[in-house]
């Protein structure tokens, strides 16, 4: 894609996620979406505590230190704090007002993972987040795209796109698992998330089972 839409506007994308912690196929994903959006800024948004997600997540200093450490290094990488700093349910759509808002020049492409699409419909205000973003969708190992979940769009099919982004089984829940298990080497934990997090993680004994 060129680094401009049709009509000249700018592409910004938007990736969120509980980051707890951020793994290998994050930052895969992430340099996906930057190279085949031709995104002007991708927007990493550390989520607060989602409405949907029913387990406590890790403090939201250590998610936040840990996607700094994950993808900062990318070019063109914002980590952004604003859901974390948000009282109350976190939800998309507030996220991408805000963004429009301050960016009125760019289009928006927010990336999901094919487990989140497969929820989508459950979303807050799913059809206004429509409106506003294009919605780029990652194949996950765990939850294969299926061609029928786009058909359940047919009247938007021109706001989804795929990420070309090869399976990777990684899951944050693995990296939780693992950790807790407190055998993890430190070369199972390298072949998960970037080396910066792994020492995080064992510095500040996150996931250690009681
Ligand atoms: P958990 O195991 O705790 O549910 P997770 O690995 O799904 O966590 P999140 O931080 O919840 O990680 O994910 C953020 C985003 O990244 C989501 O859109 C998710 O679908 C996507 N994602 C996570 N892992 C992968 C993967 N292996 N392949 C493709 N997309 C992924």
């Amino acid at each position: 894609m060129s680094a401009e839409t049709a009509t000249g506007l700018k592409r910004i994308g938007v990736f969120g996620g509980a980051f707890d912690p951020p793994h290998n196929a994050h930052v895969e994903l992430a340099k996906a979406a930057l190279e085949q959006f031709d995104l002007s800024t991708l927007y990493i948004i550390p989520t607060g505590q989602a409405w949907h997600k029913a387990r406590v997540l890790s403090a939201p200093r250590h998610r936040l230190a840990m996607s700094r450490l994950a993808f900062e290094n990318l070019p063109r990488v914002v980590v952004d704090e604003r859901e974390l700093q948000r009282a109350g349910p976190t939800f998309t759509i507030d996220t991408l007002q805000a963004l429009q808002a301050e960016n009125p020049q760019a289009e928006l492409y927010l990336f999901i993972g094919a487990d989140q699409f497969s929820s989508f419909r459950q979303w807050h205000k799913w059809h206004e987040i429509l409106e506003l973003a294009i919605i780029c969708i990652a194949d996950r190992a765990q939850s294969t795209l299926a061609q029928t979940q786009f058909d359940a769009y047919a009247s938007h099919n021109n706001r989804f796109f795929t990420l070309q982004l090869p399976l990777m089984s990684v899951s944050a829940t693995q990296v939780r698992q693992l950790m807790a298990l407190g055998s993890a080497s430190a070369g199972e934990i390298a072949q998960l998330v970037p080396a910066p997090v792994a020492r995080y993680i064992s510095l500040h004994r996150l996931y250690r089972s009681r």
